[in-house]
């Protein structure tokens, strides 16, 4: 699809999404536009999705789900279970993370999650990747903005650029398209916070594995009177039946000074594992044995926490006319222990794909004309009843024909066409507000959870114990429901009006 317009011959044109990063947060969004039949292609650094010795993780999915199910296709939305660190223990309509006394054992807090579905990274995105246009092995290093206002070129340290009507920044905490928003290395870093993680993957003997499970069959965690904090549970159970096969995911979290953190930087494996037993060894069962019995092979890796707060003075960017975006990890990086960020990165990729809905809906009314491309005829099938169907295109043949240059100009911009891009830069800027309110407020709750789940004084007062997993937002409670929600701000943002779920 290369195209020859007086850009030059690179591939893409202003009918493509780009995507920068295929997590979970870049995926969805594809997912999304592909279901709304918007063309896209995301860019992936590394070779595969999932190269070898990646860190895995799992990750708690709750309110974020009904949007999920919005952006994919109903035969992938009924393959989640698949993606569970236990496809044999189906995701129960209500569940409870319960909390140890990490020095006792004892029962601390029982914390009401609704439906959570204990995801596994790598499997996840495996899912999310089915039938997308991936480009694997594209190091995102540049972004140029044309200067007829339109379109955006991507640069790659190793590939061809690549040009789009928008490009999004979903690559993760340590952003490339943030850094190059923000034009300023000290705006775009991450904060370090004083605390780190040690992470570990296990198996164990049959006998200790089903020992360490009894506690509870996918996951526990812990604060201990120590100032620190501690998770446990399934990573991988494919074989019911052969306990020593699974694989079990585990971390201690723990104060640790930025120049502790510097002076530490490069201990080996065996190190981080005789660090990670000393850190476990004054907890009770199970993560007493479960971080005693740790084989002398399992993989343990060190990563201190960091957080990126939208919401923070001079983290402003510009998004050149609706250009260029964040979402996910990219827009607002944070501290996991209350389990927010995979939610908050969908409900992203869902609000991003209704704003992009938005625009091209909104674009193909101002240029009052129905584009044959894929891009306009495919990209609102909510409201395929508009002008902006083929078919409609065919009953009024006059409002194309009334607009012919406008027309063209769609297909093969000219260097003289001027920017109709006003729907855009105020889809995206309605898009960041939500966004930028919604994921800062959650990353200062998450340091202040953080804070307090290492100070045993404040344990019982940090927000994971007084809010559990809730949200500030009012998130819908089914896939339909949201997708009425963004049918309405649709409308409503076509009318000119800017509806928009509150955040509380
Ligand atoms: C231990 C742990 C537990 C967690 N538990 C939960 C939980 O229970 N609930 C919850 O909601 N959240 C949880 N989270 C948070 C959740 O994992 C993240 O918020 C989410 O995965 C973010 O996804 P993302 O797609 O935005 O970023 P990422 O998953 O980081 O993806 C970014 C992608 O961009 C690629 N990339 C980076 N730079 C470039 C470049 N220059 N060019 C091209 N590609 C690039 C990367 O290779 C990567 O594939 C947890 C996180 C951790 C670490």
């Amino acid at each position: 699809m290369a195209s020859s317009d007086h850009h030059g011959s690179i591939e893409g044109d202003d009918r493509t999404a780009l995507i920068v990063g295929s997590g979970c947060t870049g995926l969805a969004l594809a997912q999304g536009l592909k279901k709304a039949g918007i063309k896209c292609i995301v860019f992936e650094k590394q070779p595969s999705h999932s190269p070898a010795r990646a860190r895995d993780w799992n990750m708690g999915l709750h309110w974020g789900a009904p949007i999920l199910q919005s952006l994919v296709p109903p035969s992938l939305w009924s393959r989640l279970d698949s993606a569970t660190v236990d496809p044999h223990v189906p995701t129960a309509e209500a569940n409870t993370l319960h909390f140890l006394n990490g020095a006792t054992g004892e029962a601390m807090a029982s914390i009401p999650t609704g439906k959570f579905y204990r995801l596994r990274r790598s499997k996840l995105r495996a899912l999310l990747a089915d039938g997308l246009d991936i480009r694997y092995g594209h190091r995102l290093a540049d972004l140029a903005y044309d200067p007829d206002g339109n379109t955006v070129v991507a640069k790659f340290d190793n590939a061809s650029p690549v040009r789009g009507r928008i490009v999004v920044g979903a690559d993760g905490a340590r952003s490339t398209v943030r850094r190059l928003l923000l034009g300023d290395d000290a705006a775009a870093a991450s904060s370090r916070l004083p605390y780190a993680a040690t992470f570990v993957h296990a198996r164990y003997p049959r006998e200790t594995a089903l020992r360490i499970r009894a506690h509870h069959e996918l996951y526990i965690a812990s604060a201990h009177p120590g100032n620190k904090f501690a998770f446990l549970g399934m990573q991988d159970a494919a074989l019911p039946s052969s306990p020593e096969s699974w694989t079990f995911f585990g971390y201690v979290s723990y104060p640790l000074s930025l120049a502790e953190q510097d002076a530490t930087a490069h201990l080996t494996n065996a190190q981080h594992l005789a660090h990670l037993r000393r850190l476990a060894a004054d907890f009770a069962d199970p993560f007493g044995t479960a971080f005693a019995a740790l084989p002398a092979d399992s993989p343990v890796w060190r990563v201190p926490m960091t957080s990126w707060d939208p919401g923070a003075a001079g983290h402003e960017w510009d998004s050149r006319g609706g250009r260029a975006t964040l979402a996910g990890d990219a827009a607002h990086a944070m501290t996991y222990q209350r389990g927010q960020g995979l939610n908050h990165s969908l409900t992203d990729a869902g609000e991003l794909c209704r704003a992009i809905r938005t625009f091209v809906a909104a674009s193909a009314d101002v240029e009052g004309a129905s584009a044959p491309s894929s891009f306009f005829s495919l990209a609102c099938p909510a409201s395929s009843s508009s002008s902006s169907s083929p078919s409609s295109s065919s009953s009024s043949p006059s409002s194309a024909a009334s607009a012919p240059s406008a027309l063209a100009s769609l297909i093969a911009p000219s260097p003289a066409r001027q920017p109709l891009r006003s729907p855009q830069r105020d889809a995206i800027a309605a898009y960041e507000a939500e966004m930028v309110a919604r994921g800062g407020e959650e990353v200062r709750l998450s340091i202040t959870n953080t804070t307090m789940l290492h100070d045993w004084a404040k344990v019982m007062a940090s927000p994971v114990m007084t809010k559990g997993m809730r949200t500030s937002t009012s998130p819908a409670t089914t896939a339909d429901e949201y997708a009425e929600g963004a049918a309405e701000a649709d409308g409503e943002a076509r009318r000119g009006g800017s509806a928009r779920r509150d955040v509380t």
